[in-house]
């Protein structure tokens, strides 16, 4: 919606931004709107990502949490690289409409983060910022052990070695975040840590 002239009903989505302002290629027509940052949650497969994300929408109204699954089973279960590049885009659309009510949106997402910056919906936002939650690779194993009764030891090993990656760097590809060790907290003190690194950033 916030893409569509209100001059001339364009409605090709790739117009013209320019710091907070949208230009209609059509008849130059330009408009504003609110450029907040966005915010993605992310870790490895049972780290606690929708625990967190649920007691983080509990404590707080000032953001609108998100699931990028749900983006990913409306979609149909992406495969190709174009496919999951169209759902990063189609995430960053909703959470653009979205800041216009003056909240930012915060995504649980577990993969994919490199696409974020590379989508044309990304101009639509002062800033992408990622907090990766991580824990012991013991951690890990428990919680989708016996939290989550998964007993795929590939699944279970991939998810140890995404963190395990998460934990030793500062990004993936062009896109930075930052790190959250939530070894030792229950989930209500993960949200609350995850509620400040918010408010720092927003
Ligand atoms: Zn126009």
């Amino acid at each position: 919606m916030l893409g569509i002239c209100q001059k001339c009903g364009n409605t090709q989505w790739d117009k013209e931004v320019q710091g907070n302002k949208i230009i209609c290629p059509k008849c130059g027509n330009c408009w504003t709107f609110k450029k907040l940052p966005v915010f993605i949650l992310t870790g490895c497969s049972g780290i606690g990502k929708t625990t967190t994300a649920q007691e983080l929408q509990r404590m707080t109204d000032q953001y609108v949490v998100l699931d990028m699954d749900f983006l990913y089973n409306i979609m149909n279960h992406p495969q190709s690289v174009d496919d999951n590049y169209n759902m990063i885009e189609q995430a960053l659309s909703l959470s653009k409409n979205i800041n216009q009510t003056g909240k930012s949106v915060v995504w649980t997402c577990a993969g994919n983060l490199e696409k974020f910056p590379r989508v044309y919906s990304a101009r639509f936002f002062s800033d992408i910022k990622v907090l990766a939650l991580t824990a012991s690779s013991e951690v890990i194993r428990k919680r989708m052990m016996e939290g989550r009764n998964i007993e795929d030891e590939s699944w279970i090993q991939g998810s140890i070695d995404y963190n395990e990656y998460l934990r030793t760097h500062n990004s993936i590809e062009d896109t930075k975040y930052d790190k959250m060790d939530c070894s030792a907290e229950t989930p209500k003190e993960i949200a609350e840590k995850v509620l400040e690194w918010l408010e720092r950033n927003r």
